[in-house]
């Protein structure tokens, strides 16, 4: 049982400490920086114990606990109970042998068939929780910039919920066409989805200025208002995350995968960093993780950054067919990096601003040496991808793009440094998200036609079924029609919102 309650300090340094509560809600903190726990909460031996024989949502009630102490226990185990109840798997996560040294971590069997269901099922309960805690009776709206999932995640978390509404951004040409159709004919009174001309990081950029101007969150304030936002920066959305990397190991030990204290790796398709440092949370609280692989597809700025400790953003955007993978500023980064500092958030954020005024930062040799202690790095192009698609297939295993890269990387990874360390892969969306892809690589030609038909011609191809949410996508009315330039998403918001 925690006794004290944990709070959440800025990574650029400035500002007090925060409850989890208002963390979430704000998303970011005042000044630019992220939320991060002032002190990481460690696995107990009593909590393996506990754990182990739980269910998925009352692990992720107890996990939780140790971050969001402002959070009553009761709340928090209904939270979780109702959170997960929509995904159509057993185990929620499950854990999938691929072969003796290598398990499948899905992470995919959520409403909208990608890992970002994990934390955006959940984020809403922990939101409208928070304002409760607080005392806060306002809307909130959540600003969303998606290079794909996280945008049909989030609508389908907060459709509807009570209190809230929300408004995803996503680059026009940046998303599959799935990936499309399943945004713009989203349900809900309270969800508005709008193209933008040009890539994720503008994207993402445009929200990060809304969130922070000043005037838009006064005229906001004096309609009962307020902006957070629900991308991978909200601490709502990072801690959830911990959770299945905690679980996907006590299902290992379980199985006989591995032993208890046995130490393993995990790789992780990589975008926003936000995922594979969730891994790094979980290693830190006492899970016994060797390697963290990163794996990058040909946008590898965090490959290179990995490798030499310079994070060099000026470099060509490429799009490739793992599109949620496709990110030059990697916003979680700083929380690493808040970390290795040993919680320096005057250098952090001496790092941050030579990031925006010069495209780059060189990290010291301290936080180098951390992140070489921690992590290894890998990438991939299209064409390894769809290798790996292909000869995973063969195996027996039919892995999206996004997972695809992660193989590719750990086989490389194998080959170059020998170790047959045990690897836990996450997989971060059904294959059938990226069915244009997959069957490419299947069958070493594109399809005719990649709209939603193609699902079935997978499923008979591939002797698997299609996911039920992406069954009968085309059936549904489109809604959203709407593109702005990424100067007019400002104007956007204010016209959702009634400004
Ligand atoms: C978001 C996403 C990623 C990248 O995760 P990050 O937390 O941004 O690193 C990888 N694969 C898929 C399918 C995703 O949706």
């Amino acid at each position: 049982m925690q006794t004290e309650n944990l709070m959440y300090v800025s990574t650029r340094g400035t500002g007090w400490g925060v409850p989890a509560s208002r963390a979430i809600l704000e998303g970011i903190a005042p000044d630019g920086g992220l939320y991060t726990p002032a002190a990481l909460p460690v696995l107990t031996q009593e909590d393996i114990e506990v754990l182990q024989g739980m269910s998925y949502p009352d692990r992720a009630a107890h996990i939780l606990q140790k971050f969001l102490t402002d959070y009553a226990p009761e709340r928090l185990k209904d939270i979780a109970a109702k959170a997960y109840a929509s995904f159509d798997h057993p185990d929620v996560a499950p854990v999938v042998p691929l072969d003796d040294t290598t398990g499948i971590l899905e992470l995919f069997h959520g409403p909208t068939c990608a890992f970002k269901d994990m934390a955006l099922q959940i984020l809403p309960y922990l939101l409208t929780g928070a304002m409760e805690i607080q005392g806060i009776d306002e809307q909130v709206c959540i600003l969303v910039a998606t290079s794909g999932d996280t945008g049909k995640a989030a609508l389908e978390g907060f459709a509807d919920v009570e209190n809230t509404s929300v408004i995803v951004f996503y680059p026009k040409d940046g998303v599959s066409k799935i990936q499309e159709l399943q945004m713009v004919t989203q349900r809900g009174e309270n969800v508005g989805v709008c193209a933008v001309y040009g890539n994720f990081d503008d994207a993402q950029t445009g929200v990060k200025a809304i969130l922070t101007d000043g005037e838009m969150a006064e005229a906001l304030a004096a309609k009962k208002i307020r902006l957070s936002s629900a991308n991978s920066i909200n601490w709502g959305r990072l801690a959830p995350q911990i959770v299945y990397y905690i679980s996907g190991w006590l299902d290992l030990v379980k199985k006989g995968a591995l032993q208890m204290g046995e130490a393993f790796n995990i790789c992780v398709p990589t975008g926003n960093f936000g995922n594979i440092l969730a891994a790094y949370f979980a290693k830190r609280m006492g899970v016994p993780v060797k390697q963290l692989i990163c794996a990058s597809n040909r946008n590898n700025v965090l490959t290179e950054f990995i490798e030499t400790g310079l994070y060099d953003r000026s470099r060509p955007f490429y799009q490739t067919i793992s599109p949620s993978m496709d990110i030059l500023i990697s916003s979680n980064v700083e929380r690493l990096l808040y970390e290795l500092s040993g919680q320096n958030g005057f250098e952090v954020r001496t790092y941050m601003k030579q990031l925006s005024s010069a495209g780059e930062y060189q990290v010291s040799s301290t936080v180098g040496k951390g992140i070489k202690e921690h992590f290894a790095a890998g990438y991939c192009d299209d064409e390894g991808t769809k290798t790996a698609i292909a000869r995973t297939f063969a195996k027996g295993y039919l892995a999206d793009t996004h997972t695809a890269v992660a193989l590719s990387v750990l086989e490389d990874y194998r080959r170059k440094t020998g170790d047959e360390t045990y690897t836990l892969v996450a997989s971060t969306a059904s294959p059938y998200k990226f069915a244009a892809s997959v069957y490419e690589a299947i069958t070493g030609k594109a399809p005719e036609d990649d709209g939603p038909q193609l699902l079935e011609t997978l499923a008979k191809l591939t002797n698997t079924a299609v996911p039920a949410p992406l069954a009968g996508l085309d059936k549904l009315p489109v809604r959203f029609t709407e593109t702005a330039e990424k100067e007019g998403m400002r104007e956007y918001v204010g016209r959702r919102l009634g400004l």
